[in-house]
């Protein structure tokens, strides 16, 4: 039986690498894989970005209010009509998708019979869990954490919000990083450390 995976991790744990390379495994022994992605996530547009450098385009792009399982099956035409499959489908930043659409990544793995890899974060600057995530963490039938270490050297669960050297404990769930906010993994007890107490 084919399964959903969710593989999740604090910011900078590797995600889209490991991602890449699970691709790379399977078009090694010759099988054809699908890579998606939220359309929500501007960083990068259509393209999957490693943090070591790797870049590759995404097969299929799935916006707010469309069915993953329909955009998934137009794909998978396209390779039945060149005569092969498609042995699994990949999908990064899955925490910025809505929780139907996780249904259909379930659906994908259990009525289609295709493994699906969601990786994504589990949850937000605040500690809530994102929509996409918190379906994931219910559904999934195998869920594997992707570790990374905070500064104080303890395994990292939270992803902190800076804005410049400060640490922001307001705004919007979503702001992508790039120039004026980072984020950086921390433990709980640096999380802590740095929100004055406040775990949400
Ligand atoms: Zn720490």
């Amino acid at each position: 039986m084919a399964k959903l995976y969710f593989r999740y991790g604090a910011m900078n744990s590797g995600k889209s690498t490991a991602l890449l390379q699970a691709a790379y495994n399977y078009e090694e022994r010759g099988q054809r894989v699908l890579l998606a992605k939220p359309a929500i996530d501007t960083k990068g547009a259509s393209q999957i970005e490693s943090r070591l450098g790797m870049t590759r385009e995404v097969d299929f792009l799935i916006a707010a209010g469309e069915s993953a399982r329909d955009l998934f099956r137009a794909e998978r035409e396209k390779a039945r009509q060149d005569g092969s499959d498609i042995a699994c489908l990949l999908v990064d930043e899955a925490q910025f998708l809505e929780p139907e659409q996780i249904d259909d990544l379930f659906r994908i793995a259990v009525e289609d019979e295709i493994p699906v890899l969601a990786y994504g974060i589990r949850n937000d600057f605040l500690t809530h869990a994102f929509p996409g995530s918190g379906r994931l963490l219910a559904i999934a039938h195998t869920l594997e954490e992707l570790k990374t270490i905070c500064r104080c050297g303890r395994k990292a669960v939270f992803n902190g919000r800076r804005v410049g050297d400060r640490f922001v404990f307001d705004g919007d769930q979503v702001a992508i990083d790039g120039e004026a906010v980072t984020y950086e993994s921390l433990c709980g007890h640096c999380y802590l450390e740095e929100s004055g107490g406040r775990l949400s």
